[in-house]
């Protein structure tokens, strides 16, 4: 049995790979930032989405389904929600609702769990000017021609995060038209700004709505710390780490008088095109909608978790095409396996462990969410599996030897742990074949299969060639296996 290791993940806070140990077992904390719903998300984001997700799941495994509480928010109110609502001359919550609806749906095809917890800052505006209050009540934030601004030179940590030091972020930021005679410091960050296009709401700095930092300071305590102010990870991708989450964390440990705001932080990696990050400013985008109306969801999950997130990597058609193949070969060995009546001893799955080849799977992946490693596993597991179901064949009867269907049952039981793990290989092996064909083709090609299968039986070889030549033309592979003659897309 392979010793169990404990979770280890690499802290951007404290630059180490660490053994993770949340405060209370019982009720896990973790927080990620959520999209700017105003329109589709690209593959970039989903990148972001599926790391906190295979986290999530991990987190779920070691410490129960019950007791991870996950948020990520959505970010329903900002300058482009604002300005896109006034071009389509719709209501803002209209773009909104749409939006989030369309990424929840992306995310889910693509294997993502729906978080505990999806706070929208419109529904938590009284908890951020509640924290905005406190920070001018304790002289880290100031007004100034109707904005609030964080201080940065009252809190010595600033910088602590991203490296940056204190005193070149303050004589070196770069100011926007306008702000100079509004801000103490260059970096001062804004809390409050004055409303726009009558998008507003009342506080007692005068009509405004939030800055981007203080909607995630905000809610990750009010959704999240149902008792102190730390929660357990945070995390998001690399171009967040400054100013968006060192801006978090200033405004937390000050409002919180030092209690930091999470313990681990968790940064992914760039999803690039060439060699250049995938971002909508840039106009290299790939959206996960457009992806999806050709590639399975399993196909672009499994492309995503092949590169290691703290690595970069470079999304290729080639990519997808070797994930497709990968998880073909995956499949047809599940097909194969479901085809054989092992007559599985309800005791004897139950009295079995995960097996060795789940813990060889879920240790990589405590090693800092080492998902290469884990697909490396995988593909052992599966050599595993065909060389089991090659003895299987010996016998034709069915009567297998009891040590055999132990070994099958123990890797069959591997794999479910392995799929709700990774979120892959979640699919009907039959079905999985018959993706993205028509209810005509896809009665043509049962009856195919019938007939060569019917043709086989009588020793009609001539009918049953005829039946593979007919499919073959439509991009259809028969295959002839102990229970009868089965269809499958090239
Ligand atoms: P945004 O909507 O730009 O705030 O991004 C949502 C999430 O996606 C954040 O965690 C970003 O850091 C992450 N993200 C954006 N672009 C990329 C990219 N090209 N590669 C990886 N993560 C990204
Ligand atoms: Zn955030």
């Amino acid at each position: 049995m392979t010793q169990n290791l404990p979770l280890k993940i690499y802290n951007s806070l404290t630059r180490k790979k660490e053994v993770f140990k949340p405060q209370n077992p019982d009720r896990v904390t973790m927080y990620n930032c959520g999209p700017t719903v105003y329109s589709y998300a690209h593959i970039g984001n989903a990148r972001a989405a599926v790391v906190a997700d295979i986290l999530f799941r991990l987190l779920r495994e070691i410490y129960g389904d019950s007791s991870v509480v996950y948020a990520r928010n959505i970010t329903d109110v900002d300058d482009k929600i604002i300005k896109r609502a006034k071009e389509d001359n719709v209501e803002i919550h209209e773009i909104t609702e749409k939006f989030a609806d369309i990424y929840n749906k992306d995310l889910a095809a693509i294997g993502c769990l729906r978080p505990t917890e999806q706070p929208k800052c419109t529904e938590y505006i009284d908890s951020m000017v509640k924290m905005i209050s406190l920070l001018i009540s304790k002289k880290f934030a100031y007004m100034s021609d109707n904005h609030v601004f964080f201080d940065v030179s009252r809190f010595e940590d600033y910088g602590n995060l991203s490296g940056n030091n204190l005193e070149d972020l303050i004589t070196g930021a770069r100011l926007e038209e306008g702000e100079t005679s509004r801000k103490r410091n260059n970096a001062d960050f804004v809390l409050w700004k004055p409303e726009l296009d009558g998008v507003g709401w009342n506080s007692p700095f005068g009509k405004g709505r939030p800055g981007w930092h203080i909607e995630c300071s905000a809610m990750a305590q009010d959704v999240l710390n149902s008792e102190g102010y730390t929660i357990d990870i945070h995390c998001g991708g690399i171009d967040l780490k400054f100013p968006h989450h060192e801006n978090e964390i200033a405004q937390s440990v000050c409002a919180h008088d030092g209690a930091p705001l999470a313990n681990y932080w968790v940064h992914n990696e760039f999803l690039n095109m060439g060699d250049e990050k995938m971002s909508k400013s840039i106009g290299n985008v790939q959206l996960i909608n457009d992806l999806l109306d050709d590639w399975d969801g399993e196909v672009i999950r499994l492309s995503l978790i092949k590169a290691h997130y703290k690595s970069e990597l470079v999304w290729t058609k080639q990519l997808l095409q070797e994930s497709k193949q990968n998880l073909d070969r995956w499949y047809r060995v599940l097909k194969r396996l479901s085809s054989i009546d092992f007559q599985f001893q309800k005791e004897t799955r139950e009295t079995l462990s995960l097996a060795p080849d789940f813990d060889k799977i879920i240790n990589c992946l405590k090693s800092d969410l080492n998902t290469v490693g884990a697909i490396s596993e995988l593909e052992s597991l599966f050599d595993n599996l065909n060389v089991l179901l090659n003895e299987a064949d010996k016998y034709d009867n069915g009567d297998f030897p009891i040590s055999l269907i132990k070994k099958v049952s123990e890797v069959k039981n591997a794999l479910e742990g392995v799929s709700s793990l990774l979120g892959i290989l979640v699919s009907d092996p039959f079905k999985w074949f018959k993706r993205k064909v028509s209810d005509d083709d896809e009665s043509l090609f049962d009856a195919l299969a019938h007939r060569r299968e019917m043709a086989r039986k009588s020793k009609d070889w001539k009918s049953a060639d005829e039946a593979r030549d007919e499919a073959r033309a439509h991009g259809v592979i028969l295959e002839d296996n102990a229970s009868g003659t089965t269809w499958r897309m090239v």
